[in-house]
């Protein structure tokens, strides 16, 4: 028997979902009926053919709004935008995400605040604008897209630990002072999911270490999942359509890892 998770006619705004997890997310939700506005960088033309792909294909209405992660007035519009359109805000993923790999002794200092304030801040300043909206609603689900990365570490990647880490406590301490409000707050831990950002990472990690990019795959990247398999987006789409349902009442403020056993060991 299909499980119905009742989320038809809920409305979602999906950070970075030009791409990669986010893009697949927000297909995922669209397929259960959630009305999606997308947000993300990319070639305008790809954009809008993607929303309408993903339109054709669900019952969902799906809009685009080209925020950027980094300026809160954007975001702010962005959640406002949710509204305008929809007339609610039921979901909000904090998905948007960058990274460079560097040694911290040589790591530029702008690519530091980049990486902050597109991964952490953004977190913070839709989550700020979103909560007065599902408040009055009684009821909101925000799911922010940690990584393992969130919960343990990697050499060369300091700024990118450390947005995520963050991230995971922003997320347990919005839980515990939303706890009475109806809205959840949990994160997402994925381990290592075959994204463009992963096959950048491939291409830098080769040029760090010196190595073939199928050494990096093998003995750098996946050498941290004991099962030796990228994380498949519908994983992660399964835990997300859990959290936001109704099903998913009682989780909140937790950081659920989905990593093939990596940060097991
Ligand atoms: P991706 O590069 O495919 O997608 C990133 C998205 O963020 C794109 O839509 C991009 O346009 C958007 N973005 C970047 N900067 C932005 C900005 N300033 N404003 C608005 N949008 C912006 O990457 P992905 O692998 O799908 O990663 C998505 C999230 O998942 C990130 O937070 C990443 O850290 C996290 N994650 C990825 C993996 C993985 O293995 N791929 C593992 C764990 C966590």
């Amino acid at each position: 028997m299909a499980v119905d998770y009742k989320l038809e006619g809920h409305v979602a705004v999906i950070t970075g979902s030009t791409s990669g997890i986010g893009q697949a997310l927000a297909t995922a939700l669209a397929e259960q009926g959630v009305n999606v506005i997308l947000n993300g960088f990319g070639d305008p033309a790809k954009i809008e053919a993607d929303r309408l792909a993903i339109q054709a294909k669900t019952n969902a209405a799906v809009r685009y709004h080209g925020a950027d992660m980094t300026k809160r007035e954007e975001i702010a519009d962005l959640i406002a935008y949710a509204v305008k359109e929809f007339g609610r805000l039921d979901i909000l993923v904090n998905n948007a995400g960058i990274q460079h790999v560097e040694a911290v002794e040589t790591y530029p200092e702008e690519k530091w605040d980049a990486l902050i304030a597109v991964i952490l801040s953004s977190t913070f300043h839709a989550t700020k604008a979103a909560i007065p909206i599902m408040k009055a609603q009684g009821r909101g689900r925000i799911v922010n897209i940690a990584s393992a990365h969130g919960l343990v570490a990697s050499a060369f990647k300091a700024p990118y630990v450390a947005a995520k880490f963050g991230v995971v406590g922003f997320t347990k301490a919005c839980a515990v002072e939303l706890a009475r409000t109806g809205i959840t707050v949990n994160a997402i831990c994925p381990g290592y999911v075959k994204t463009p950002l992963i096959e950048a990472q491939v291409i830098d990690q080769a040029k760090t270490r010196g190595i073939p990019e199928d050494r990096v795959i093998e003995d750098v990247i996946l050498a941290a999942q004991p099962n030796k398999t990228f994380v498949e987006y519908s994983h992660l789409a399964g835990q997300l359509i859990y959290l936001v349902s109704d099903q998913g009442a009682s989780a909140t403020g937790a950081a659920f890892v989905i990593d093939g056993g990596w940060t097991a060991t």
